[in-house]
């Protein structure tokens, strides 16, 4: 099957979306390739919402749809605005089949007897422990038992890559541009959560939500229905949990007490209880995406879309824009920086790199203004529509007069200032 021992074309570290994407086009392509993943099999580690999204997916599996262990089509996207007791949701609703929730074991399960259909010689329960390297080139990998050598080395490790740490393409992360994710799957009977979220048999939801236990810091909450679970989450990043002391699963565990969201979960029985993290730093904390014989790919290279919870879709497009520029590489027999410099070409025009500058100054501003959007306005968003919804005999034009008048008491001049420039600057480096 490979061209000698434990030499082949290509060899890929990670069986997420984006080795598995990488691996696949790769085979199509008629080029050797072995993928190594630590896991028991692909997904056994991967934990994420969470919601895949059709037209990535479609790209690199066109059958997916109708082959692969899908949970339910997202009908629906709620953005749910916690306070104490009360909340504001905004729901949109629409007969689509942009994205799908899956559980991940199953799904990169299938993906990689996908890619092994295809060809791709797939290494399970194996841990890559460093890159082999010769003459300033990464020809290779060190297993516990084993090396294997390539002519190029694709890092689809995951948020950690300790490897490309290891060759100088990446530094440490900033605990600020990290977030640490605790989910739990609760079961409950697929009528039951039909009722619930109202939906019908194979549509889904999904809920963003914002405040609640979460007040204040730069976190985010998730829901998505699967068929018969649904999963609950939050991702809170690392600097606020370290410098607050606070415990994660106690914040996920009153998240799930609140009002707003405990009849949702009522009765269900918990399935499963995970950690992961989340690269958060956006377009300013991309690492070197190249060197000679190898390219980094997926969330080892920080490509995720903290916004719009885009991860997978990122990791699968990078994965098969790393493949392409593989198969040049081999064509021309030419494993250089330059040549696999391709693959960062490649990124610039696709929306992966297009999407992450467009929030490049995301991070930034809320980093420095949470404290304004995330607990202030958050609050006052709910304070509008309990003041809007309340029939209290006071004349409505006096409330809508002291709500803007608590605004004014509640912040100093020179900190509206601040907002609203926070706003244009931001406003500014998306639109323009
Ligand atoms: C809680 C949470 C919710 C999310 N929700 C969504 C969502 O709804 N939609 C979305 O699109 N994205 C979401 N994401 C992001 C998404 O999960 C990631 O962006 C995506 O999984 C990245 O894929 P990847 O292949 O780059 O990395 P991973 O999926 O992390 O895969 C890396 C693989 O490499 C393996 N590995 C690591 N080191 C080694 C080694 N040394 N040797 C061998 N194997 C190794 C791991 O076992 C793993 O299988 C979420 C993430 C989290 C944590």
């Amino acid at each position: 099957m490979l061209k000698r021992e434990n030499k082949t074309d290509v060899i890929i570290v990670g069986a997420g979306p984006a080795g598995i994407s990488c691996a696949i086009t790769l085979a199509r392509a008629g080029k050797e390739v072995i993928l190594i993943e630590r896991g028991l099999f692909a997904g056994s580690k991967n934990v994420f919402g969470g919601a895949i999204y059709t037209q990535a997916t479609k790209e690199i599996f066109p059958n997916f749809e109708t082959e692969a262990p899908i949970e339910r089509r997202n009908i629906e996207h709620n953005f749910a605005i916690l306070g104490e007791e009360d909340s504001t949701t905004i729901t949109y609703r629409k007969n689509d089949n942009s994205s799908y929730s899956v559980i991940r074991a199953k799904f990169d399960r299938w993906a990689a007897e996908e890619a092994k259909k295809a060809g791709a010689y797939i290494v399970e329960e194996t841990v890559v422990r460093e890159l082999i390297k010769e003459k300033n080139q990464v020809i290779g990998v060190k297993t516990e038992l084993e090396e294997y050598f390539a002519d190029i080395v694709i890092l689809a490790d995951g948020v950690n890559s300790l490897l490309a740490k290891q060759i100088g393409l990446r530094k440490d992360i900033d605990t600020k541009d990290v977030a640490l994710s605790v989910k739990e799957v609760i079961k409950l009977d697929n009528q039951i959560i039909n009722q619930r979220f109202k939906l019908k048999d194979d549509e889904g939801a999904i809920v963003e939500i914002f405040g609640g236990p979460m007040l204040g810091m730069l976190g985010l909450g998730f829901m998505y229905t699967n068929t018969d679970s649904v999963t609950i989450g939050l991702g809170i990043t690392l600097n606020e949990l370290a410098e607050n002391n606070y415990r994660p699963y106690e914040i996920l565990e009153k998240l799930k007490q609140h009002p707003t969201i405990a009849p949702l979960i009522e009765g269900g029985t918990l399935k499963e209880y995970s950690a992961h993290l989340i690269p958060e730093g956006g377009y300013k904390k991309i690492p070197k995406l190249c060197d000679n014989g190898v390219m980094i790919i997926g969330d080892a290279a920080m490509l995720v879309n903290n916004l719009h919870w885009e991860g997978t879709n990122l990791a699968m497009i990078s994965g098969k824009l790393a493949a392409q520029t593989a198969v040049e590489a081999i064509e021309k027999n030419d494993f250089s920086k330059k040549t696999l410099s391709g693959y960062e070409k490649k990124l610039k025009k696709s929306f992966i790199l297009k999407d992450l500058k467009t929030y490049r100054e995301l991070m930034d501003v809320m980093h420095s203004r949470k404290k304004a959007f995330l607990c202030y306005y958050m609050k006052k968003i709910n304070a509008f529509f309990e003041m809007f919804t309340s029939v209290n005999g006071i004349p409505k034009k006096e409330n809508y007069h002291k709500f803007i008048k608590s605004i004014f008491t509640d912040r100093k001049i020179s900190e509206l200032f601040k907002d609203i420039w926070a706003i244009v600057k931001l406003l500014w480096s998306i639109l323009i």
